[in-house]
């Protein structure tokens, strides 16, 4: 008998780049960050009081790095976007000055006039419909077993994509924002009904976000929530470490509160995790590493839901990069959503298509549990699908038709591609108002479904 053993062949070094963490003080080359030492920057204090928040205060942050065409077209970038700008110190000094209208960080934070598109005709603001499924202010509950707890409307930064828009940060020249429950006080409201529904048994605790936080409200509505016998499982969701991971390293009483919130959960046999937000392998540098070890040393899980956005992670071996860094510092991924069809980012928009073959790349690369689901929060209230579970979709005209049995029974939803995706012919087709009616009903007849089932956003 012959054994005949085949090895696989050896990676190179280009394999390993996953490990190769941006390292050193990688801000001094920032002109307002050159004299700042390690210890400053790493004061989450310093990161917030030095987030840029104007195109006055960015112009004063990177002066000479990009010409005076770029700060103009972020000028009128920012009158135009419909979220306020926050960009902390740490993400600045990330991008590459070089080629800002190419880099992935700028795209995601710092809004510029000249890449915007038309928004797609059928787009609205509140596109998942969050304030139809929410019984107090500040509480989504779409889903049976589970719901979605927004104590705050503000962020350590503020994402150009926003789901929530229509609420999260301060009124902008685009959008008067709708009111969340922000104090002690309020939340009180969402305890009771939460408490009223046995069914609930898993609560995400999002926003806002819970960087924002004093300790002693992580402490009291992570508390709250154990003390209710049926939730089961809470997770705290927060761009944070994304974004600002110095507040791990330097915040340790945050830090302690949600440890202690953990610890206590562990006892009582519920699960309590974190919910982390990075898009871009270039967020993750030896700073991110350091604080991803604080958390696992002292037993807090987590997990990370990415957005599958133009131009940061829509290419394949960019989003295999993310995946593979984000395991290596022991973050689990475990969504990538569509983009949502929110209003004035068309340009970060991308196709169903985009998803199913990035998605078909990324699967074989590293453990399945570290594998991410794509899925699209189906605009109308339908939830998350799976993004190949769709009843149907027509590539060419970029209408995708999904079925949420358990969620919304009997409905159906659409997601549709952006429109500058498509082919000459069909742009023209979305330039008639009738024609567009006709593409939408054909679709949701060939997935089987009528008119009348149908719940746009
Ligand atoms: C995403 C979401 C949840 C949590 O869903 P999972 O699939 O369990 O991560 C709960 N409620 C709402 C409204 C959501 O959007
Ligand atoms: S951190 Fe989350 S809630 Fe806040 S602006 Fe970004 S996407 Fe929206």
């Amino acid at each position: 008998m012959n054994t005949v053993l085949h090895s696989k062949p050896p990676v190179g070094p280009e394999y390993f780049e996953f490990k190769n963490l941006k390292q050193g003080e990688f801000w001094r080359h920032v002109p307002a960050y050159k004299d700042v030492d390690e210890r400053t920057f790493l004061d989450h204090l310093w990161q917030q009081k030095h987030s840029v928040k104007t195109p006055q205060e960015l112009l004063q942050t990177i002066e000479s790095l990009a010409s005076a065409e770029f700060i103009e077209d972020a000028r009128a970038g920012f009158a135009h976007a419909p979220m306020a700008v926050r960009v902390s110190p740490y993400a600045i000094s990330l991008i590459d000055w070089n080629d800002p209208y190419g880099d992935p960080i700028r795209r995601q934070f710092i809004p510029v006039k000249s890449t915007f598109l038309p928004d797609h005709p059928r787009l609205v603001l509140d596109s998942l419909h969050e304030q139809a499924d929410s019984p107090v202010p500040g509480l989504v509950h779409r889903y049976v077993d589970k719901a979605l707890f927004l104590p705050l409307a503000v962020c350590p930064v503020y994402c150009r994509f926003c789901t929530r828009s229509y609420a999260i940060g301060p009124d902008t020249e685009e959008v008067d924002k709708v009111e969340l429950a922000r104090t002690p006080k309020q939340w009180q409201d969402a305890f009771t009904y939460i408490a009223s529904r046995p069914e609930l048994e898993d609560i995400v605790i999002s926003g806002g976000d819970v960087y924002q936080l004093p300790p002693k409200n992580v402490e009291l509505i992570g508390n709250a929530l154990l003390d209710i016998p049926h939730v089961r499982r809470m997770r705290f969701a927060t761009k944070g470490p994304a974004i600002m991971p110095m507040k791990l390293l330097t915040d340790p009483a945050w830090v302690d509160a949600i440890v202690g919130v953990v610890e206590r959960g562990r006892l009582l046999g519920k699960d309590v995790v974190l919910h982390t937000h990075f898009n871009a392998p270039e967020e993750i540098t030896w700073i991110t590493e350091k604080a991803m070890k604080v958390l696992f040393e002292r037993g807090v899980f987590v997990r990370n839901q990415s957005v599958l956005i133009r131009g940061v992670n829509d290419v394949p071996e960019r989003m295999q990069l993310l995946v593979k860094r984000l395991s290596y510092v022991n973050v689990h991924p475990y969504y990538v959503y569509m983009h949502d069809m929110v209003k004035g980012v068309e340009d970060l928009r991308t196709t169903i298509q985009t998803a199913v073959d990035v998605e078909k790349f990324v699967r074989g690369s590293t453990a399945g549990f570290n594998s991410p689901t794509f899925v699209c929060d189906a605009p109308g209230g339908g939830g998350k699908r799976d993004v190949h579970s769709y009843e149907y979709y027509d590539r060419e005209n970029g209408i995708t038709v999904y079925a949420a049995p358990s969620v919304k029974p009997g409905k159906a939803f659409m997601y549709f591609d952006p429109i500058d995706r498509l082919s000459p012919d069909a742009q023209a087709r979305w330039a008639v108002k009738e024609i567009q009616d006709r593409m939408i009903h054909e679709a949701l007849r060939k997935a089987g479904a009528g008119d009348e089932q149908l719940v746009l956003a």
